[in-house]
């Protein structure tokens, strides 16, 4: 393996994205703790005398909403600024439309794009990427759009699209679309990373590729867990792969190559909000390896703040994975996912800070 120098030239957009409240919350009838300004600016935990009143969204008498024993003390009143802020009203369409569309020109231009769902367990990160078959997510929106401008290049352009989706989970790479055993990573000089066996796809359509990406989920390592039965602690990697080459220029063109890697993460809260125990502690131990991993590549982007410097990408498979998606020459969209409810108010604190980091990308 060589050294991995970041190139300086970082190009991040931090996006929030608020989920409507489920119905525990609703029922909870604890307040909320985000008050959303406008389009960039965010509130977390405001002060209730100097906010202007905002809709009450108050249960059954639509009373004041009660605060938890440990929110009546203190507010931290923190205000966020990102590149936008989507509420609980947000549809998929337009996430998609003001996200990774733009991203989708530069990919066409061999630029490698990554674009993550970031946060806790519940806070809707699967919705984002994945979402249900009503209202289907970022991954087959964006992969929609890249067909249709690939199809009004035809005349030309070659164009070659192929799919991988898998998953890190406990640090073990494994197939999402053809399940098999653990897949080993090696460094290939020339191609860069490569998942040695990772099964390639090219759906031939919408229906296919929805179907593909819903398997693939079903596939997905999933564990309950006291905290949450449906919780989530694997991360899935779902990569397009656009080969393009002039028509005109014959079997001599010159070929361009991009990729997209869309990543619906693990559930980011800490190992022992959950009551883990033999395995499952070593899952969360793990898993916090790869998050961590992560955050201390978007702390040294950060810090080098465009300029040249070492970023240790080498410390997880997902960070080894992404390395060429991820800073550089990339163009990277991270979205933080958030419960609006102040029953969730550690993890959204994390959830801003964190994203608040990556913006100084
Ligand atoms: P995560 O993947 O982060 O653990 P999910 O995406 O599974 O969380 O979301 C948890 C629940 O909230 C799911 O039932 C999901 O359908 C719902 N949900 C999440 N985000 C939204 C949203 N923006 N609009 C409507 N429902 C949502
Ligand atoms: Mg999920």
């Amino acid at each position: 393996e060589y050294e991995i120098t970041d190139t300086g030239n970082t190009n991040m957009r931090v996006i929030v994205r608020v989920r409507p409240e489920n119905e525990s919350e609703i029922r909870s009838n604890c307040e909320t703790i985000i008050r959303q300004l406008d389009e960039h600016v965010l509130v977390f935990d405001p002060k209730q005398d100097n906010m202007p009143q905002f809709e009450e969204r108050g249960g059954a008498g639509g009373g004041a909403r009660k605060r938890r024993p440990f929110l009546s003390k203190k507010h931290k009143d923190l205000r966020f600024a990102f590149d936008r802020i989507f509420d609980e009203t947000s549809s998929q369409q337009e996430v998609f439309e003001t996200t990774t569309k733009p991203i989708l020109d530069g990919l066409l231009d061999g630029v490698n794009c990554s674009v993550f769902a970031y946060g806790a367990t519940g806070a809707g990160k699967t919705y984002t990427m994945l979402g249900n078959e009503e209202e289907p997510g970022i991954m087959f929106l964006t992969t929609m759009e890249l067909y249709r401008r690939i199809e009004r290049l035809k005349s030309v352009k070659i164009c070659d699209v192929a799919v991988t989706y898998l998953e890190i989970y406990n640090e073990t790479i494994r197939d999402l679309l053809e399940p098999s055993g653990a897949l080993a990573m090696r460094e290939d000089g020339r191609c860069g990373l490569v998942v040695s066996g990772l099964s390639q796809h090219q759906p031939k359509s919408a229906e296919e590729l929805l179907q593909m990406l819903a398997d693939g989920n079903k596939n997905r390592t999933q564990h309950p867990t006291d905290a949450n039965a449906t919780s989530s602690r694997s991360h899935a990697v779902f990569q397009v792969y656009v080969n393009q080459r002039a028509r005109s220029g014959g079997l001599t063109a010159e070929v361009t190559q991009g990729k997209l890697s869309l990543i619906d993460l693990a559930g980011s809260e800490r190992a022992t909000v959950t009551t883990n125990r033999g395995a499952r502690m070593r899952e969360g131990a793990n898993i916090n390896r790869s998050l961590l991993a992560l955050g201390n590549c978007i702390n040294a982007l950060a810090a080098n703040k465009g300029k040249l410097g070492h970023v240790p990408y080498r410390n997880s498979k997902l960070t080894r994975l992404l390395k060429d998606s991820l800073g550089g020459n990339c163009r990277t969209v991270m979205i933080a996912n958030i419960s609006p409810s102040g029953l969730t108010y550690e993890d959204t604190y994390n959830t801003l800070r964190y994203a608040d980091r990556a913006k100084q990308i």
